[in-house]
């Protein structure tokens, strides 16, 4: 999976409003009901104070808190923290039901 982690650099938490450790580069897929794969990729922050009871989070929280970045021998060491974590990660939102009221309404209409 490719996945690029970055440094937070000053962004917030949109949980709790505190810096994030890390944002996260994330690539997601989902299959539509039409069989349609959709691919895209999402950012997810890393917060210290939201993800700390998340045992999956804990690992990479452990890691940003003595870390400011990732040494080149530590890569392999992260990216097993991080795809821990995100195999852990709730669904991202799902945009099928952002798209479905305007195919209904297209249906509907038939247009
Ligand atoms: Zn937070």
């Amino acid at each position: 999976m490719d996945i690029e982690v970055t440094r937070s650099e000053g962004a917030l938490c949109h949980r709790c409003g505190r810096p994030l450790l890390a944002l996260l580069d994330v690539p997601h897929s989902f299959r539509r009901e039409d069989g349609v794969e959709v691919r895209g990729r999402r950012r997810v922050g890393l917060c210290a104070n939201c993800d700390r009871h998340d045992t999956a989070g804990q690992g990479l929280i452990a890691f940003f808190t003595v870390n400011t970045g990732i040494a080149d021998n530590q890569v392999g060491e992260v990216a097993d923290l991080v795809a821990e974590w995100i195999a852990r990660l709730p669904p991202p939102p799902d945009l099928s039901d952002m798209v479905e009221p305007d195919e209904e309404n297209w249906r509907q209409n038939g247009a």
